[in-house]
C-alpha cells in the first residue's frame, strides 16, 4: 500500500470535542471523521483495524461452534410488540415508518430477531443448542453521544444469542463464550476486568461483563483488598455491618426507652433532620415509596396486596403484578440501589413513585414515612435496618417523627434483603475484606437470559417423548467500535497510537527519506520483499520532510518502521534503520536481512498475542 495511493488525511490539530485520547488520535490518524452526533465514518487506516477486531471475535465465535449469520438490522415492529420491548426499550429505539405506514425498529439489539428466525425453524430437540451470532450495525439513539466512537449512536455489536433444551447446556455455552472473551481480550492487547452483573430477575450468577479500567467509564466497579471478588455496583452486594438476625435485635431493644413522637415541623430530608435533631444520619430510617412494574413475586400474603390485579402470562408461568408499591426502609446514609432492589422484587423496572401515590398510600405528606405502623403497603428492611434499636423515622403524620424506634419491637418487615448502595469502605461479601472503587467501561457482556424472550415469543420444541418445552437461551455481545477505541487507550503516548500487531493496520511502515534514485529502489524492493513474507507494508511514497514522515508514522502507530536514507546505502553493505514504534533507539540492520528481520519480529509478536 502506497501512502499517496491512500486517504490517510493526519491532522496537526485536535478536534474540540475529543476529550479523551482514543477520539483525538483516531480523527488525528486520519482513521475517522464525523457525519452527525454520533454518526461517524471510517476511513481507509481505521477500517483496517477496525476488520482485524471483527476478525478476531469471528474466530473466537467460531472457535467454539456459534454460526455466523447476517439479518437486516432493520426489523418489524411486530416482534418488538411480541415481546413488550416496543414500550419498554424507552426513547433509544429508533422507530420509523414505511411508505405504507407500517411500524420498524432499527436494531439496537437482536434478542427479537433471533428468537424470531429459530422461532420459525425450530422443532425438535435435536436441533438444540444452537449458537448464532452477528457482526452488524446497531442504532441507539443515545440521549448523549461522547467520547467518540466510545459511545456513538450508530456502531457495530458482534451479537450472540443462544438456545438450549437444559440449563446446564446453558451453563456449559455460556461458560465457553466467558473463556472466548477473554481470548478476544487478549488477542486485542486488552486488559479487561470481568465483573459480576446484574442478571435482572434471573438472579443467580448468569451475567458478567468485561470491563477496562477508565476514568471516563460510566460503571462503578467494587474490587475485594483481599479476595478476587468483582462487581459492578449495579449488583455488588456486601455483608452486613452485624448480624441481620431479629431476636438479635429485640435483645438489644432492651435498654431504649418506648417509642415517642417529636414535633418536627417542615423537617423532611435527612439533611433537614440532621441538622434539626442534631445528630447524624446513620440513625435514621429513611423510607421510600417505589413503584414496581411486572412483579414476579407471590405477593398474596403481602400486606395491601390481596386485591391486587395479576396477570398470568401462560400456563404454568408464574402470576405478574403489572403495577406494585413498595416501602423501602434503609438507614439514613444510605442509598437504595434500584438495580438489587428489581431483583429482589424481579420486577421489571422500578422507580419511586410519584407524590400523590406516596401521599395516598401513607396517608401523609411526602418527607414523613415510615415503617412503623404502615400497613398499606409491603415494607421491604434493608439489611442495616434490623440492627437500628433506637432510630429517628418518619411518623405517618405531618410534621411529627418517632424517635426511639427499634426494629423487631415497634415494627418488621415484609421483606428483609439487602438493597443498598455498595461504597468503598464497606464489606465484602465474599469474604468481609474491604472494598474498593474503580470506573469502568464495559467493553462485553454475557448474560443468561432464560426465557426472558423465548416465553413471551412463544419459542417451542418437542423432546424425545414429543412432549412440548420452551428452550432457555443466552445473550453475549462485544462491541466492536468500543473494543478498538479501548485498545487505542491503552496503547499510546504523547506521539500517537502503539498499535499491538495483531490490530495495526499495517504491521511494516517503509519510509525512504526521499522517494526518487538508489533509496526509491531499495525501498521498493524491500516493500516487495516484505509483501512475500506475507507482511503488511505501508510504503510513505510523499514528497514529504523525513521529520513530517516520522511523525506521521509516530500518529498512525504502525508496529515497525524501516527508514532508507542514502546515507546508509552508500558503501559496500547497504542498510536500513529499523525501529518499534514503542522502541527509543533505531538499529542498523543490512538491507538484504530487513525483511527477514521484520518478518520474524513481526510473527514473534503476532503469536505473543493470539497464543
Ligand atoms: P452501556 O451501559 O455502555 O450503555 P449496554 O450495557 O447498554 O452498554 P449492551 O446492550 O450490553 O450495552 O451492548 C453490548 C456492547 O455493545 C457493550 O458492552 C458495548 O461494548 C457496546 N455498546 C453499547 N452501546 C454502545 C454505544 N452507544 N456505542 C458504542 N458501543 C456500544
Ligand atoms: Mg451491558
Amino acid at each position: 500500500m502506497k501512502f499517496s495511493q491512500t486517504f490517510i488525511p493526519t491532522l496537526r490539530e485536535v478536534p474540540a470535542d475529543a476529550v479523551i485520547a482514543s477520539h483525538r488520535l483516531m480523527f488525528r490518524s486520519g482513521m475517522l471523521r464525523k457525519l452527525a452526533n454520533g454518526l461517524f465514518a471510517y476511513l481507509p487506516l481505521g477500517l483496517l483495524s477496525f476488520r482485524k477486531v471483527e476478525q478476531i471475535i469471528r474466530e473466537e465465535m467460531n472457535a467454539i461452534g456459534s454460526l455466523e449469520i447476517k439479518p437486516s438490522v432493520v426489523v418489524p415492529a411486530e416482534l418488538w410488540k411480541e415481546s413488550g420491548r416496543w414500550d419498554a426499550y424507552g426513547d433509544a429505539l429508533l422507530r420509523v415508518k414505511n411508505r405504507l405506514g407500517a411500524d420498524f425498529v432499527v436494531s439496537p439489539t437482536a434478542e427479537e430477531a433471533f428468537t424470531s428466525l429459530v422461532r420459525d425453524e425450530l422443532s425438535s430437540y435435536k436441533q438444540l443448542p444452537l449458537s448464532l451470532y452477528q457482526i452488524n450495525t446497531k442504532y441507539r439513539d443515545e440521549i448523549r453521544p461522547r467520547y467518540g466512537v466510545m459511545r456513538g449512536r450508530e456502531f457495530v455489536m458482534k451479537d450472540a444469542y443462544s438456545f438450549h433444551a437444559s440449563e446446564a447446556s446453558l451453563d456449559e455455552h455460556y461458560q465457553a463464550m466467558g473463556r472466548a472473551y477473554r481470548r478476544i481480550f487478549k488477542r486485542c492487547g486488552l486488559s479487561v476486568i470481568p465483573v459480576q452483573a446484574d442478571s435482572g430477575a434471573m438472579g443467580g450468577s448468569g451475567s458478567e461483563e468485561f470491563m477496562v479500567e477508565s476514568e471516563i467509564g460510566d460503571n462503578t466497579l467494587l474490587f475485594c483488598k483481599n479476595c478476587d471478588y468483582a462487581a459492578n455496583v449495579e449488583k455488588a452486594g456486601c455483608k452486613p455491618d452485624f448480624s441481620p438476625r431479629p431476636e438479635l435485635a429485640r435483645s438489644a431493644t432492651a435498654g431504649t426507652p418506648p417509642l415517642s413522637k417529636i414535633s418536627t415541623p417542615g423537617v423532611k430530608t435527612i439533611d433537614e433532620l440532621c441538622a434539626f435533631l442534631k445528630t447524624g444520619a446513620d440513625s435514621f430510617i429513611k423510607t421510600l415509596v417505589y413503584r414496581a412494574v411486572n412483579v414476579e413475586l407471590d405477593l398474596k400474603a403481602a400486606p395491601g396486596c390481596s386485591g391486587l390485579k395479576k396477570e398470568r402470562p401462560a400456563p404454568g408461568a408464574p402470576e405478574v403484578y403489572p403495577e406494585t408499591f413498595f416501602a423501602v426502609a434503609i438507614r439514613g446514609d444510605l442509598d437504595v440501589n434500584e438495580t438489587k432492589l428489581a431483583a429482589t422484587l424481579k420486577a421489571s423496572e422500578v422507580a419511586l413513585a410519584a407524590d400523590s401515590d406516596v401521599e395516598r398510600l401513607t396517608g401523609s405528606p411526602v418527607g414523613f414515612a415510615g415503617p412503623v405502623g404502615l400497613g398499606q403497603i409491603p415494607v421491604l428492611i434493608d439489611h442495616t435496618v434490623t440492627a437500628m434499636t433506637d432510630a429517628v423515622t418518619g411518623a405517618l403524620e405531618a410534621d411529627l417523627h418517632y424517635q426511639h424506634a427499634a426494629y423487631g419491637r415497634d415494627f418488621e418487615g415484609w421483606l428483609i434483603a439487602d438493597i443498598r448502595t455498595v461504597k468503598a469502605g464497606d464489606r465484602c461479601p465474599l469474604c468481609g475484606g474491604e472494598l474498593y472503587e474503580k470506573k469502568g467501561n464495559e467493553l462485553g457482556h454475557i448474560f443468561k437470559l432464560g426465557l426472558k424472550y423465548s416465553k413471551p415469543m412463544k419459542l417451542s420444541y418437542l423432546d424425545e417423548a414429543g412432549k412440548s418445552h420452551t428452550p432457555v437461551m443466552g445473550c453475549y455481545g462485544i462491541g466492536v467500535d468500543r473494543v478498538l477505541a479501548s485498545i487505542i487507550e491503552e496503547h499510546h503516548d504523547d506521539n500517537g497510537i502503539i498499535w499491538p500487531m495483531t490490530i495495526a493496520p499495517c504491521q511494516v511502515i517503509v519510509i525512504p527519506v526521499k522517494y526518487e534514485g538508489a533509496v526509491k529502489d531499495a525501498a521498493d524492493t524491500l516493500c516487495a520483499e516484505l509483501e512475500k513474507e506475507g507482511v503488511e507494508v505501508l510504503l510513505d511514497d510523499r514528497n514529504e520532510r523525513p521529520g513530517v514522515k516520522f511523525n506521521d508514522a509516530d500518529l498512525m502507530g504502525i508496529p515497525l518502521r524501516a527508514v532508507i536514507g542514502e546515507r546508509n546505502l552508500a558503501g559496500d553493505s547497504p542498510r536500513a534503520e529499523i525501529k518499534a514504534r514503542g522502541e527509543k533507539e533505531s538499529r542498523l540492520v543490512e538491507l538484504s536481512r530487513a525483511a527477514g528481520d521484520l518478518a520474524a519480529r513481526v510473527k514473534k509478536e503476532l503469536e505473543k498475542l493470539n497464543g
